[in-house]
């Protein structure tokens, strides 16, 4: 198996590369791509000696080739990027990069022919449909990294599921009055009490945001509709979701939070590799507890629902307002609610257009940042 690692110096990439020195020794990596942590990089590409890796600027590029002591050709810009996802003779693309970034990459590797591994979420929100669409034209698998998704896709059968049931840790502001969920800093929101994740992400399960661009993700993924897709607040996170069958019959997969798991069987499915990672003890797990979320407090999930129900370009929208605003929360220049806030502003105005194409994406998220632009920050 020959694999690129795209965001290799995230928190996904970093524990995709544990995967595979740990569980896969046969496989070989490719391309690596990091942004601004040149020093995870250079190690991982002493490590594991790609034939080329990707930085943001030349003069990452010059730290980086400074660092490393093996032959790897260093790429830069958006073109540099594609190259890597699509140009080395990888067999299959773990997109481990984060927001809007992932989606041209994807779309690259699957032309290209390459199979995806994805947990860049973000790429079917924005674009579910063309990249769906196209991995099926070119016969290319899409298999999940998200562990809802994983475990969803682990479920599924040859039936049509009566309904898909997501479970979500409810976030570190679970159970609090809205007046203190308002005025959480970033540093409140960056500890999420059963994943340690990357900032973005760890936002996102803040506000319930990440459920919502999961919701639109597994409709992509499983081809449902949103509303058979139901959320449901499981703070053990010990379930990772489940399909209902429409016998009643629901199945479940559980296991330990962590993503080593559904990286390992996103790359080996259908084998089930095996591995020394934790294994999850029913005796001292705990009690498994559920409860609906709650839409008021946190309305992100709410915005999320009508932009699945919506279609067309409004997740698009949503989903480049969103990735502003938690940049803007993390850095103290707006508040918790001004996330959702400024989302649920740009819902009241913009007028949804079909996604027949790329360009439709990339007239909407210009739009999208124009409305920023001219608003302002508050
Ligand atoms: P991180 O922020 O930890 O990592 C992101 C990676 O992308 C890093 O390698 C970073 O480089 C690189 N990167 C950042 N900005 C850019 C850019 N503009 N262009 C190219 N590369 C960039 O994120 P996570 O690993 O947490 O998440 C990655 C994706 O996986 C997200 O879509 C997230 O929603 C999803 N996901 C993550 C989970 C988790 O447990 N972390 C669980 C499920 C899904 P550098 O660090 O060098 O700056
Ligand atoms: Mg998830």
């Amino acid at each position: 198996m020959k694999i690129a690692v795209l965001g290799s110096t995230g928190s996904i990439g970093v524990q995709t590369l544990d995967v595979v020195r740990e569980c896969l020794p046969h496989a070989r990596i490719t391309a690596l791509s990091g942004f601004s942590n040149i020093e995870t990089l250079a190690r991982q590409v002493n490590e594991f000696k790609p034939l080329a890796c990707w930085v943001r600027d030349e003069q990452a590029a010059k730290d980086l080739a400074g660092k490393i002591n093996v032959r790897c050709e260093i790429l830069i810009g958006e073109a540099g990027l594609i190259s890597c996802a699509s140009e080395t003779n990888a067999d299959i693309v773990v997109n481990a990069l984060v927001g809007r970034a992932g989606l041209k990459p994807t779309l690259a590797a699957i032309n290209a022919g390459k199979h995806i591994a994805l947990s860049n979420k973000e790429t079917l929100v924005t674009a579910g449909e063309l990249v769906t669409n196209l991995a099926r034209e070119k016969n290319v698998r899409l298999t999940p990294i998200d562990s809802e998704h994983s475990a969803i896709w682990q479920c599924l059968d040859n039936n049509t599921p009566e309904k898909i049931i997501l479970t979500a840790s409810g976030g570190p502001f679970r159970g609090l009055p809205r007046e203190k969920i308002a005025a959480a800093t970033a540093k409140d929101a960056l500890k999420h009490p059963n994943w340690s994740m990357g900032d973005k992400i760890t936002i996102d399960s803040a506000t319930l945001m990440n459920k919502g661009l999961e919701l639109i993700e597994a409709m992509w993924l499983f081809d449902q509709p949103q509303e058979k897709i139901d959320v449901v607040v499981h703070p053990q996170s010990i379930i990772h979701s489940m399909v209902q069958y429409e016998d009643g019959s629901i199945l479940a997969q559980m296991g330990l939070a962590d993503m080593r798991l559904p990286i390992l069987y996103a790359l080996s499915s259908p084998e089930r590799v095996k591995n020394n990672f934790a294994r999850l003890d029913l005796l001292t797990c705990g009690d498994l507890t559920f409860e609906p979320p709650n839409t008021d407090n946190f309305p992100c999930l709410a915005l999320a629902r009508h932009a699945a129900q919506q279609g067309g370009t409004l997740p698009a929208v949503m989903n480049y307002i969103n990735e502003w605003a938690v940049y803007e929360f993390l850095s103290g220049r707006i508040s918790f609610y001004g996330i959702s806030d400024i989302i649920e502003q740009a819902f009241g105005i913009y007028t949804i257009k079909e996604v027949k194409t790329l360009d439709d994406v990339n007239e909407a998220e210009s739009w999208a940042g124009e409305f920023i632009r001219e608003r302002g920050t508050p």
